[in-house]
């Protein structure tokens, strides 16, 4: 296993979460293809006690009673959503890519390196004013994030938080995303 490690492992909620999360993501070089280092997290997703753990510290970094919804962005940021919001006792909506979704939605269409990409929410996911936190698996260069957040807004929901478990620190997603704040408890 090549674990991203790192002596001074930093992230938003501390160096000991930060170091946590470090020790269960692998490295997959040139997936999904040449190139990219694909930073696989499902060593930290089947990792009981780990994921527990991570998943408690997102609830209490934004507070058990600071949001009433949970969006995950498809597909992994479902996993994180799901146990999130179990754990602070509100529903997850999935954020899907197009054409996913059975109902009426919300869409949005945003640039990749090659091509456009879009990403949908149903009509009627938030009641106005719903407090939302939009969680993912990855922050790269924030175009999905982006695109995700305008999408909730668009949809009537409020954002009041944004978390991811890894944070490419490198591609400056955080910048993009200003002025909303991004909590990343792991950033390489
Ligand atoms: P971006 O829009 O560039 O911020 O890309 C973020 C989305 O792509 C997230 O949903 C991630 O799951 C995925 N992603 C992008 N780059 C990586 C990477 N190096 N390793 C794992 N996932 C990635």
């Amino acid at each position: 296993m090549t674990e991203t490690h790192s002596t001074a492992a930093r992230g938003d909620s501390g160096p000991e979460t930060a170091r946590l999360v470090a020790s269960r993501v692998l490295d997959v070089p040139d997936f999904p293809q040449p190139g990219v280092l694909f930073k696989d997290l499902m060593p930290l997703f089947a990792d009981g006690k780990v994921f527990r753990e991570v998943v408690d510290g997102i609830v209490g970094y934004h507070g058990r009673d600071g949001f009433d919804v949970v969006v995950g962005i498809e597909a992994r940021g479902f996993v994180v959503a799901a146990a999130v919001a179990y754990a602070a006792g509100v529903g997850v909506v999935p954020v899907r890519k197009a054409g996913k979704l059975p109902r009426v939605a919300h869409s949005v269409s945003y640039a990749l390196e090659y091509g456009e990409a879009t990403l949908e929410v149903h009509e009627g996911a938030f009641t106005a004013g719903h407090r939302v936190l939009v969680v993912d698996d990855v922050l790269a260069t924030g175009g999905t994030a982006e695109a995700t957040l305008d999408l909730v807004e668009r949809a009537g929901g409020t954002v009041t938080g944004f978390t991811v478990l890894l944070e490419l620190g490198f591609l400056a997603g955080r910048e993009r995303l200003a002025p909303r704040p991004v909590h990343a408890l792991l950033t390489v």
